[in-house]
C-alpha cells in the first residue's frame, strides 16, 4: 500500500464535514477526535489513538466525509491512497465488499443520527439500494446456506455410474457421483452446487458423508453383481488438506469389511498445485492399499508432466478427447499418444463419456481397457441396481 506521512499540531483541522474525501489516515502516534455537527452544534463521537484508521468511509463509497477530524495530540499520520484502498477492496471477495459496503452505510447513518435523542431512524432498505455485484454476492450467500441446510436435512445422496472392461462389457466399478434432490428445484447436478461445498469448510463433513456412502454401497452393489466391484470415489484438495482424512479412509473401509484395494480416489491436476502436503497424503493412501486415479485427464496445463509423480495408479481420459476421437483426426491422435504413454507407465487408462458402440470399440482398439459413459450406464441410486437385481 502507498504510503506518505505528514505531521499535526494540536488544534490542526485534519478534514471537515462536508469536505470530499481523496485519503485515509492511520495513526502512527498522537491523538484524533471524530465529531459530528449538527444545527451548529458539535457532537464528539470518539477518540483515536495508535494504530487505528479513518477517513476511509468517504474514500471507499466516495460521499463527502460524514465527520470532522481535530487533532488532540501532536500526531504522525500516515495517508493511505484512495487508490491503494479501493483497489484491495474491489479485489476482494464479493461478500467481503458486500460487508464492508454495509457496515460503512450502518456507520453513516449512526453519524446522521447523532443529537437526535434516542430516536433511531427507520432502516433503510437495503436491497433496493444494492448494487448488480452487491446482490450476486448476497444470492452467493444466500444459496451457500440454502446447500448447508440441504446436507443438513439429508437432501444429498449418490448416484453410481457403471465402469466397464471395454472388450465384454462387463462391469468391474462404479463411480460415485453426488446429486441435490432439491424440494423446490428438483435434481440438482453436482456442477450446479459442488464448487460451493468444495470451496468452503462444509467440504469435510459432506466429503466424509460421500465417502462413507460410496463404500457401504459397493458393499450392496457387488452383492447384486455377485463379485468384488471397485468404487471410485471423486476426493477434493481441501479434503486432502484435513488432518483426519486417512484415518477416516481407514476406518471407513474397515466398517464395511472392504479391502482398500477395491476403492480409487479421483484426483484432479488441482492437488498438484497444492504442494507436497497433499501430495504425500496421496501417497500415504498408496501405501496402506487404496488406488489413486488422475481424472479429467488432458483438460489441465500439464497432464503429462504429472505422470512422473509416480503417485498414480490410473488417469480418467475425459470425455471432451473421448467425444471427438472419430471425428477429429488431431483429437485422435493426441489420444493414440496419451493411451499409449499411459500404457508403457503401467498406469490403467479409462476412458469417460462414451456415448456410442463405435466410439467404445474404437477405443479398446487404440489400447484402453476400462470405459464408462451413457452408452454402458447413466449414474442411477443404489436403488435401481438392487430393483434391477430382484427384476433379473
Ligand atoms: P467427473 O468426475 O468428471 O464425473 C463425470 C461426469 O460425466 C458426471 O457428471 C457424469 O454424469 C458425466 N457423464 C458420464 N458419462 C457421460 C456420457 O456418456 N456423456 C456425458 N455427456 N456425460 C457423462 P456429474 O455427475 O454431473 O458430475 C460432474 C462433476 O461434479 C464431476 O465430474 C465431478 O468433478 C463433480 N462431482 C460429482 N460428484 C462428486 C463428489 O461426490 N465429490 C466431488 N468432490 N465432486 C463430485
Ligand atoms: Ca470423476
Ligand atoms: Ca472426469
Amino acid at each position: 500500500m502507498k504510503t506518505i506521512f505528514r505531521e499535526y499540531k494540536v488544534g490542526d483541522i485534519i478534514f471537515r464535514q462536508g469536505d470530499p474525501g481523496y485519503c485515509a489516515y492511520i495513526i502512527e502516534s498522537g491523538l484524533v477526535q471524530i465529531s459530528v455537527k449538527k444545527d451548529g452544534e458539535e457532537f464528539p463521537i470518539v477518540v483515536l489513538g495508535e494504530g487505528e484508521i479513518f477517513g476511509e468511509m468517504a474514500i471507499i463509497d466516495r460521499l463527502p466525509r460524514s465527520a470532522t477530524a481535530t487533532v488532540l495530540e501532536p500526531c504522525r499520520l500516515s495517508l493511505v491512497s484512495q487508490d491503494s484502498l479501493v483497489e484491495r477492496i474491489q479485489n476482494s471477495d464479493p461478500v467481503v465488499r458486500l460487508l464492508v459496503s454495509m457496515f460503512i452505510r450502518r456507520a453513516r447513518n449512526m453519524t446522521a443520527n447523532v443529537g437526535r435523542a434516542n430516536k433511531p431512524s427507520p432502516s433503510p432498505d437495503i436491497t433496493t439500494k444494492l448494487g448488480k455485484t452487491d446482490k450476486e454476492a448476497l444470492s452467493q450467500v444466500r444459496f451457500e446456506s440454502e446447500v448447508k441446510l440441504a446436507f443438513a436435512q439429508g437432501e444429498f445422496l449418490m448416484n453410481y455410474q457403471p465402469i466397464v472392461e471395454l472388450d465384454n462389457s462387463q462391469i468391474v466399478g462404479y463411480e460415485a457421483l453426488i446429486r441435490w434432490k432439491s424440494p423446490t428445484m428438483g435434481m440438482v447436478r453436482p456442477d450446479q452446487f459442488i464448487n460451493i461445498v468444495e470451496d468452503s469448510a462444509m467440504m469435510i463433513p459432506v466429503g466424509r458423508w460421500i465417502i462413507e456412502q460410496a463404500m457401504g454401497d459397493l458393499v450392496h452393489l457387488s452383492q447384486a453383481q455377485g463379485r468384488p466391484l471397485f468404487v471410485s470415489i471423486n476426493i477434493s484438495p481441501r479434503q486432502l488438506a484435513d488432518p483426519g482424512f486417512v484415518d477416516h479412509l481407514e476406518m471407513s473401509c474397515k466398517a464395511v469389511g472392504l479391502e482398500p484395494e477395491r476403492v480409487k480416489l479421483e484426483i484432479t491436476e488441482q492437488i498438484f498445485l497444492e504442494g507436497a502436503a497433499a501430495i504425500g497424503i496421496t501417497e500415504k493412501c498408496r501405501a496402506l492399499g487404496f488406488k489413486v486415479a488422475l481424472d479429467d485427464f488432458g483438460t489441465g496445463y500439464s497432464s503429462i508432466s504429472y505422470l512422473k509423480e509416480l503417485i498414480l495408479d490410473a488417469i480418467k481420459i475425459d470425455q471432451t478427447f473421448t467425444r471427438s476421437i472419430l471425428s477429429d483426426p488431431r483429437v485422435r491422435c493426441i489420444t493414440q499418444a496419451t493411451i499409449s504413454l499411459a500404457n508403457a507407465l503401467n498406469l490403467e487408462c479409462v476412458a469417460e463419456g462414451i456415448e456410442s458402440s463405435d466410439v467404445g470399440k474404437a477405443l479398446m482398439v487404440m489400447g484402453v481397457r476400462y470405459g464408462q459413459g451413457y452408452h454402458f450406464g447413466k449414474p442411477e441410486p443404489l436403488s435401481y441396481y438392487l430393483a434391477n437385481k430382484a427384476a433379473a
